[in-house]
């Protein structure tokens, strides 16, 4: 039986999945990885230790299931974004920590940056606002820190990487050092509708381009894996950053098809399909990975907080034991009692950037109880969600007609139903919200002809259920005038 090889290396974790020709999971391994904080707003990682998880989930995965290597046709990659890696070209040495894309060390250089003549030249070239979220200040700031390496990376001896690019190079023993265009569009180095390295955002960076990899398609072979790391020769045909890769994952190939991944935070992308999308509402236009080699996009809008607000009620304030207490809570009573909570712990994301604001908890009286404060919680992603698709589709021009879902806080019921209410809209919940590693083995298994188009492997998507929006316009609009004043309280200055 022939299957695909997903390997899904995320922030927290590398896993790795199989598929069958009917798009079925067989089976997911999951090896953790480490974050490090060496100081405030700093986030590390080490890129020996994501090569040897991601390797080990592959392995395991192919233990577990029993497939023999010579039955993986292809293989797809995903992977968290925007995390920076420089290395030796000879020796494959990393220099410096990992800088994970949550790492704010570039912060003060990018304001500056926001600041100065080049800003708006550099969103139009590549659709994203100024912030250090992006490689390209981190790939300066490695090579500004550490001794000799800009001399090197001039001279050819150092390499530049996402962490796709790092996992190719490692499971192709060198041969490919490529990325591809869903990834290198969040580098902030991409000409965003050209597909290609551009020669100013390098200057102003810094970046030599003799270190950036060759931009792939994100469906096509890149490089085969080394047969000595999983037992035979595999090609590699699909590469994308995780976001794109769940927005294939739940089969939104098509213009006006939209996906939200609730997870530590919110990631809502709308498919724009060819159209490059220019956002007056600071949201990010970026690539989709394309099925086939025809250049596709989509905007893309960000909530920083999400379901990291119930892990914050679970581990800071013990109001619940579990995140899944929260749906039970949230249910016992009708509403907040007037409460509203914005999660603003790290300022806050798409349409606002505001790296000042700060969490607020408002209208408490009383008879507030810990249930109307969870409820406020969750509540606070809808309305998040709410602002992002509102500014999404002032920039689309057009209504979205339903969002599929998914992501680790996509099973609360109570989120899904509120969400449909907030938003007027249908809210589609699919039977497999793994949609990261799917997507990625959804863009190989079209590559090498596995499926047949993009059609089939639309037909896999299967609904586990909808929720209808069932609240009057009134109390809708009521409800969002009421966050938007909560909102308000927790700006900066406050
Ligand atoms: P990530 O990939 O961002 O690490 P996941 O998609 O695994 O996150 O989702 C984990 C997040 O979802 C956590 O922040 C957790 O608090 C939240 N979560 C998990 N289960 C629930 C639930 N039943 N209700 C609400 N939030 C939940």
């Amino acid at each position: 039986m022939p299957y695909i090889l997903s390997l899904d290396e995320g922030t927290t974790s590398a896993r790795a999945a199989l598929y069958d020709q009917q798009g079925r999971c067989l089976g997911m391994e999951s090896v953790p990885v480490a974050c490090r904080y060496p100081q405030p707003g700093w986030v590390e990682q080490d890129a020996l230790e994501i090569w040897a998880a991601q390797l080990e989930a592959a392995r395991r995965v192919m233990a577990r299931t029993r497939v023999p290597a010579t039955d993986v046709v292809a293989a797809g990659l995903t992977n968290q974004r925007e995390t920076t890696l420089v290395w030796e070209r000879d020796t494959g040495k990393p220099v410096a920590p990992v800088i994970v894309w949550q790492c704010r060390r570039t912060a003060d250089f990018c304001a500056e940056l926001a600041r100065g003549p080049c800003a708006a030249e550099i969103t139009r070239k590549t659709g994203l606002v100024i912030d250090a979220y992006f490689s390209a200040s981190k790939i300066r700031w490695i090579l500004d820190h550490v001794a000799g390496a800009r001399e090197k990376a001039r001279d050819g001896e150092l390499l530049f990487g996402t962490v796709d690019t790092w996992l190719v190079w490692n499971l192709t023993q060198g041969a490919a050092h490529v990325t591809d265009l869903s990834n290198a569009s969040r580098t902030m180095l991409m000409n965003l509708a050209g597909g290609e390295w551009d020669a100013d955002l390098l200057s102003w960076f810094e970046v030599p381009r003799t270190m950036l990899p060759r931009i792939v398609p994100s469906s096509s072979q890149a490089g085969t894996i080394s047969p000595e790391w999983l037992g035979a020769e595999i090609p590699i045909a699909g590469i994308a950053g995780d976001q794109q890769a769940a927005l294939a994952g739940q089969a939104c190939f098509r213009a006006g098809l939209s996906k939200n991944t609730y997870g530590t935070g919110c990631f809502a992308l709308l498919h724009t399909g060819a159209h490059v999308p220019v956002s007056a509402h600071r949201l990010l236009a970026t690539r989709a990975s394309s099925p086939n080699r025809t250049a596709q996009y989509a905007i893309e809008g960000s909530v920083f907080v999400a379901g990291a607000a119930i892990q914050w009620l679970r581990d800071k304030v013990g109001l619940i034991r579990q995140a899944s207490d929260s749906q039970g809570m949230a249910e016992s009573v009708p509403d907040t009692g007037g409460v509203y909570f914005v999660p603003a712990f790290v300022g806050l994301g798409a349409p606002h950037w505001d790296a000042e604001a700060r969490g607020v908890l408002t209208g408490i009286t009383g008879s507030t109880s810990k249930e109307h404060v969870v409820r406020a919680a969750l509540e606070s992603i809808a309305y998040q969600t709410r602002e992002l698709v509102e500014a999404m589709e002032a920039d689309a021009g057009e209504a979205m007609s339903e969002l599929r879902a998914d992501g680790g806080a996509s099973v609360n019921d109570f989120l899904m139903q509120f969400q449909a209410d907030i938003l007027g809209r249908p809210i589609v919940r699919p039977a497999d919200v793994e949609t990261t590693a799917l997507g990625a083995a959804y863009l190989a298994g079209l590559a090498t002809g596995f499926w047949k188009s993009v059609a089939e492997v639309e037909s896999f998507w299967r609904v586990e259920r909808r929720f209808e929006p069932r609240m009057s316009t009134e109390t809708r609009e009521a409800l969002f005038q009421g966050w938007k004043s909560a909102v308000a309280r927790c700006r900066y200055p406050r």
